[in-house]
């Protein structure tokens, strides 16, 4: 009986996510009285993999690859289902971020395992049982979700479980599963960055703006508010469809759901529909001039106010606050 964990990695860093769900890993062991094992696939150092012991893992297996330098989701699906049966784990846990949205089902369908994606609370265990707490209807809901087969796959949502440092180490050792040549069958290339600001599913802060702002010359000052934030810019559906920004910004039911720290909507109404992706949101501030909007009975902090007065004012202030 053992956890297994997939730590996902950007150019050979561990993302925050990636400590969450050794910490998530962790306490679920805690209450199964076990111990976690980490997977790590592709360019990562050493020292790097050891530092998962931190959080957790009492050991690292190191898939290191050139088959697997790229995120291929077959392969990588097959290679944490030869870990999980190589560590005889009964649960996996992933993150629920792009990738692992990916990998979850593929990885559950390849071990004939039980599946709760979009996991938020730490389950609980009853014999062979975990009751998981997850969302439910495009993030309007919560379910609580039995998963009573042997094997069990969580997939746990981005800042949804703090990062616990518990001081230990692991150790690292490469496993070298082998990889179905029909996995590989789309192989990723090159990928190149269509910019150098933070990406959206990783974002810590978005700054997201809808209708409001009139139309797309106005977007200078929003992100001028997300530089200075270090934020990423998201936008409702309308403002996409319109062509004011690209889709990869348009958040909500049908676009990409987001749970950064902190999500400042300016100009959003909050229609259920925009809600759905943002409301796993930690801290949410909305700017709208009218005080009826919807957002306010969601938001954490409101300014009733015109968003070209106000966020010109609250960059002044960020820049002399981030100055001094
Ligand atoms: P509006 O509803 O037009 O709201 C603009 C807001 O700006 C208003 O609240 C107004 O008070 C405020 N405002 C205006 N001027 C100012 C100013 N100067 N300063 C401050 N505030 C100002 N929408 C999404 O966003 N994401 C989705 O994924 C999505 N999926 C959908 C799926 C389906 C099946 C359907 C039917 C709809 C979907 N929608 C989605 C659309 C959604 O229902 C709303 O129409 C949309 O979110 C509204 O966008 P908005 O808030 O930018 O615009």
């Amino acid at each position: 009986m053992s956890v297994l964990v997939y730590t996902e990695h950007t150019e050979g860093k561990f993302k925050k996510s990636a400590y969450e769900v050794v910490s998530y890993a962790k306490a679920i062991a805690d209450l199964m009285s076990t111990t976690v094992t980490a997977v790590s696939i592709g360019n990562v150092d050493s020292a790097e993999l050891a530092a998962l012991g931190n959080y957790g893992a009492s050991r690292v297996l190191h898939v290191s690859s050139e088959q697997l330098t790229q995120f291929v989701n077959q392969a990588y699906a097959s290679v944490i289902a030869a870990a999980a049966e190589h560590t005889q784990a009964d649960v996996v846990v992933i993150s629920n971020t792009f990738s692992g949205k990916g990998l979850a089902p593929r990885v559950a369908a390849k071990l004939d395992a039980a599946l709760a994606d979009g996991a938020v609370e730490l389950p609980e265990v009853d014999g062979n049982t975990l009751k998981v707490k997850k969302t439910a209807f495009s993030g309007k809901a919560f379910a609580v979700t039995e998963l009573t087969a042997p094997k069990k796959v969580v997939a746990l949502n981005p800042n949804a479980f703090e990062v616990r440092e518990t001081g230990g180490s692991a150790e690292v050792d490469a496993f070298t599963p082998d990889i179905p040549t029909d996995d590989l069958q789309v192989v990723i290339q090159d990928i190149v960055r269509a910019t150098d600001k933070v990406t959206l599913p990783d974002a810590e802060i978005v700054v997201s703006a809808g209708r409001g702002l009139k139309g797309p010359e106005n977007w200078g000052m929003i992100e001028e508010l997300a530089d200075a934030l270090g934020a990423a810019t998201a936008c409702s559906k309308p403002v996409s469809d319109a062509g004011w920004r690209p889709h990869s910004e348009h958040v909500g039911q049908t676009g990409i759901a987001v749970s950064p720290n902190l999500y400042i909507a300016i100009g959003i109404s909050g229609a259920i529909q925009h809600l759905a992706g943002v409301s796993a949101s930690k801290t949410i501030v909305v700017i709208n001039k009218d005080p009826d909007a919807p957002f306010f009975k969601v938001a954490d902090y409101g300014i009733v106010g015109d968003a070209f007065e106000v966020v010109p004012k609250l960059t002044a202030a960020i820049k002399a606050y981030k100055g001094n």
